[in-house]
């Protein structure tokens, strides 16, 4: 069992010179980062933080930010990212959670942090990156008893996608344990050359960018931050030689849908992992063709399993028609996964429960969250919420998540499967489905659709284009065209927000 401060002291002994994080340009190196993450641990320690406080991060992705979160970690300070797009009673709702004694800030997130505070009965310390670095600087290195394997490190709030976001309490143990050496090595992909590096490029308020970090502490590689997403940012980064990175498929499309991407070398790129969200097969294609020298790896997990616990291959991204392609993988080596329905028994393979999953990666539980700790674990499996099946080869098929099964007039449908047909449509940008109250059906399938640039979508063209393609209870009665879709940070689109009106109510 690894931690932080055993894989620190580690690379400043193995690799004192290699870079440990940069961003734009600057850089910090492993015996760097030793000496700097004992100044932090001071710092943190002259501002009464001690084990097992949270200590919180307004702001987008920095490298200070992962400077904060390891060197708090070597102490056991639990590191709490907050995701910069939310609102200010968002924020306060996750600080006040958590009870965090500093609150760290990006610049030009003073207003955000105040306007957050002001809504707590007992706020935080707010430090600016500049008076923050003062301290770090002016501290002197610290010695200090470090945190443990089972200590928590970090509290990762969910993406919010279904209701409110649920704080993950994670240790040390749970952040390196499928990351060991020993347990990943049989896998190509697991193992690095001294020269790799990887980008960090989703927000770290999630384990899409803060886990980037873990992964490259564990592999003691060069992790490349970038404040935020976008499209020009990751087209420079793979011109610059970057080898590795993960990507949301939202992202992902908007990078091989660029118009530099045909002009752009990408020839550096090793892996591209991606995921977090259902890739329409179309985009996952088009990834494929424009990326061509990379190894593809889907990537199916949650913040409650510290990230990726199934994983499909490169060799199962082949154009060949192969149906592969639509599965999330299998298990990654270390974590168990099996399909299970409501009486919590094994289904046979091919049929349709729910996944989940047994790894040394699940998390403690919920901060503060009792109950939903105990139906989410249950005798150490975490249930992913998410319907599935599971081939005769381990392949998981994730349908979609539970909550948002569609049950009209007793047949269930998956809005995923619809989406993915309504996909091929060619004046369809984006889409999502869902169910809306129906006298005669229970729930009817409604598809809410954005047009492409400069495309009209027609309902009833719709209706007809997914009658061909699917059985006739998945074809969506309604159809909206709408200017935009409700996303959350983490990319993902909140259906729960396009269903509201419809069942205002009602549910
Ligand atoms: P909340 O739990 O707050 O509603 P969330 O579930 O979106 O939000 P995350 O932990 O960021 O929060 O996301 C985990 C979920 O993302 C999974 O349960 C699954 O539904 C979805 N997901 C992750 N990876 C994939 C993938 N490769 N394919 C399809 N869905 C995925
Ligand atoms: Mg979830």
């Amino acid at each position: 069992k690894l931690t932080f401060d055993e894989l620190i002291t580690h690379w400043a002994q193995e690799k004192p010179h290699q870079t440990a994080l940069e961003q734009d340009g600057e850089a910090i190196s492993f015996a760097d980062l030793e000496e700097r993450s004992r100044r932090i641990v001071a710092m943190l320690r002259a501002r009464g933080v001690e084990k097992g406080d949270r200590i919180a991060w307004l702001g987008k992705n920095a490298r200070h930010y992962f400077e904060l979160f390891y060197s708090g970690a070597r102490l056991g300070a639990v590191m709490v990212p907050i995701g910069w797009r939310l609102a200010a009673p968002e924020v306060a709702y996750i600080l006040a959670d958590t009870g965090a004694k500093l609150l760290f800030i990006d610049e030009g997130f003073d207003d955000l942090a105040a306007r957050a505070c002001a809504e707590m009965e007992a706020s935080p310390t707010i430090l600016d990156t500049p008076t923050a670095k003062a301290e770090i600087d002016g501290a002197p290195a610290a010695q200090f008893d470090p945190a443990g394997a089972d200590d928590a490190v970090l509290q990762l709030y969910t993406s919010g996608t279904t209701g409110n976001p649920k704080g993950a309490v994670l240790t040390n143990a749970n952040l390196f344990s499928l990351r060991l050496p020993a347990e990943a090595a049989a896998q190509p992909w697991s193992s690095w050359d001294e020269d790799e590096a990887i980008l960090i490029c989703m927000p770290c308020a999630h384990i899409g960018g803060t886990g980037l970090g873990i992964m490259a502490i564990a592999a003691g590689i060069r992790a490349i931050v970038q404040a935020e997403f976008t499209p020009d940012g990751v087209l420079d980064a793979f011109e610059q030689g970057i080898t590795r990175l993960f990507i949301v498929p939202a992202a992902l499309q908007m990078v091989v849908q660029h118009p530099r991407a045909k002009d752009t070398d990408m020839s550096a790129v090793k892996y591209v992992m991606y995921g977090a969200a259902p890739i329409p097969l179309d985009l996952l294609r088009e990834a494929v063709q424009t990326i061509p020298g990379a190894g593809f790896l889907q990537c199916y997990g949650m913040t409650e399993t510290t990230g990726t616990i199934a994983m499909l291959p490169p060799e199962d991204h082949a154009l060949d028609g192969n149906q592969r392609m639509r599965s999330a993988g299998k298990a990654v080596p270390g974590a168990e996964l099996k399909v299970v329905g409501e009486d919590g028994t094994e289904l046979p393979r091919g049929e349709v429960g729910e996944l989940v999953c047994k790894s040394p990666s699940n998390m403690q539980g919920y901060w503060n969250l009792p109950d939903a700790t105990k139906g989410a674990l249950k005798d150490g499996w975490m249930h992913t919420g998410d319907a599935a099946y599971m081939d005769e080869d381990g392949y998981v098929y994730i349908q979609d998540r539970i909550k948002d099964m569609i049950i009209s007039g007793g047949e269930n449908v998956y809005p995923a499967q619809v989406e993915s047909a309504i996909y091929g449509h060619p004046a369809v940008g984006e889409v999502a489905v869902i169910g809306v109250p129906d006298d005669t059906w229970g729930e009817a399938v409604k598809a809410c659709v954005v047009a492409k640039p400069g495309s009209e979508v027609d309902a009833e063209d719709i209706i007809s284009f997914t009658r061909e393609r699917l059985a006739g209870f998945k074809v969506p009665k309604t159809v909206d065209v709408i200017p935009e879709m409700p996303r959350n940070a983490s990319g993902k689109i909140l259906r729960r927000e396009l269903r509201a009106p419809y069942w205002e109510g009602r549910d």
